[in-house]
């Protein structure tokens, strides 16, 4: 006798269901004795869009509050530390676009301290639940004091006033991943075309549609610095770029595999392919994330397609180089069985089910991101300049009308200026 096959398909679901359904326990006895490290929620950008004082919405978090986090929801899915995001909408969306050469200011340094204030003062304000952290050794000292680590991740370089003296007093601040675009071109980089709702919309304006010669310094400073190398966002050739320029290991905070959903915002396994041990390779990591659009078709998809990505990521770089990434409060829908933060258990329940081992599942959880924080902070060298001081300000400076200098140094800068009988 033959079973209708619609019949078979939710045979097969509930199995599905019921396999990592008992594996629940197991799967929250895990999060309890080893941090699941989110590296992307963006839950600074709901403070700032629901109230005209963003300041007092952070108080609002030890109860139940809009989107897909808050403390209570956070506890009930054991989740061990977060990467909250500093961002801000690209220029063209949110007004004062730079223009082509992106020389024009903005106000886009300003809106991403407000951000790192934000997240400061939600942390001040939930000292039961909540912990700064910028190294594996502070996750850890959070992680067993009860509390959530609060790391810093800034999704964006059109937020650094082309500047990498801009980009040095954020790593001082603690930001510990930058990623090279959004959904716009930057005077350092460029993005992939994608961006929700609109398909194909960025032309290319660096040559060869990766890094500037702004970007490949950058990428050094960050190597300097020990700010991670983000490369959610960009372009296959700034993929490309970044992995050729930097010293340190690459990270995607918050991506997919391409090979699983033909997705520009996911990772193709040639790329895939530059990261590991071997001749040629760099060392890096893949968090994977629960954005809908990049996991698979709509609707049905659950955290079981999540997992197929972790899969597909690990078999070609290894389950040390996976980890896992939410987007929660940055997407306007969610796979089925990681609705919000509460739901994070399901997903290594997914993994136990699949006969990930618990030392595998403790990697993907924020082992494996913790070994490439460290091997990030080896490479830095805190203290030393370095040869890096690029920015491309200047209003004023560098040979400008100045009042106020002592005589010896107008005569200098009066040197410097050129002269026309030097032509
Ligand atoms: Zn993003």
């Amino acid at each position: 006798m033959r079973f209708p096959s619609w019949l078979l398909f939710h045979a097969l679901l509930s199995q599905v269901h019921s396999d990592a359904t008992d594996y629940l326990d197991e799967a929250k006895a895990l999060l309890e004795e080893s941090p699941l490290l989110d590296t992307h929620i963006d839950l600074p950008q709901i403070f700032r869009s629901l109230h005209r004082k963003p300041l007092d919405a952070v108080r609002l978090l030890n109860a139940t509050f809009p989107g897909h986090v808050d403390i209570p929801r956070l506890r009930e899915g054991r989740l061990g530390g977060a990467f909250w995001t500093v961002w801000a909408p690209c220029p063209d969306i949110a007004g004062g676009d730079p223009g082509p050469d992106f020389t024009a200011p903005t106000h886009h340094v300003r809106d991403a301290l407000e951000m790192v204030d934000l997240i400061q003062a939600t942390v001040a304000q939930h000292p039961d639940d909540l912990q700064l952290a910028r190294t594996s050794d502070d996750i850890w000292t959070a992680f067993r004091s009860g509390r959530i680590a609060s790391l810093l991740g800034m999704e964006g370089t059109h937020m650094l006033g082309n500047s990498l003296s801009v980009l040095r007093i954020f790593a001082q601040l603690g930001v510990r991943y930058l990623t090279l675009t959004h959904t716009c071109h930057s005077a350092f980089a460029s993005a992939t075309s994608w961006r929700a709702g609109n398909a194909d919309v960025l032309g290319e304006v660096h040559a060869g549609g990766g890094l500037s010669d702004l970007g490949v310094e950058l990428v050094r400073e960050l190597n300097r610095v020990g700010i991670m190398v983000d490369l959610s966002h960009t372009s296959d050739s700034t993929m490309r770029q970044a992995i050729g320029v930097s010293k340190a290991p690459v990270v995607w905070t918050h991506a997919g595999a391409r090979a699983v959903r033909d997705h520009p915002r996911n990772v193709p396994d040639d790329i895939l392919a530059l990261i590991g041990d071997g001749e040629g390779q760099i060392d890096g990591l893949v968090q994977s994330v629960f954005f809908p659009d990049f996991i698979g078709e709509q609707p049905g998809v659950n955290a079981s397609h999540v997992v197929d990505h972790m899969e597909h990521i690990g078999n070609i770089i290894g389950r040390t180089r996976v980890g896992i990434a939410s987007d929660f409060d940055g997407m306007y829908m969610t796979v089925d069985g990681l609705e919000d933060a509460s739901k994070y258990p399901n997903l290594i329940a997914e993994l136990l089910s699949r006969g990930w081992t618990p030392d595998e599942v403790r990697g993907a959880m924020g082992g494996n991101l913790m070994r490439i924080m460290d091997k990030v902070d080896e490479v830095a060298i805190v203290g030393d300049l370095g040869e890096t001081h690029g920015s491309t300000s200047t209003d004023w400076g560098g040979g400008g009308v100045q009042v106020y200098w002592p005589p010896d140094v107008k005569e200098k800068v009066e040197n410097m200026l050129v002269k026309h009988d030097e032509l």
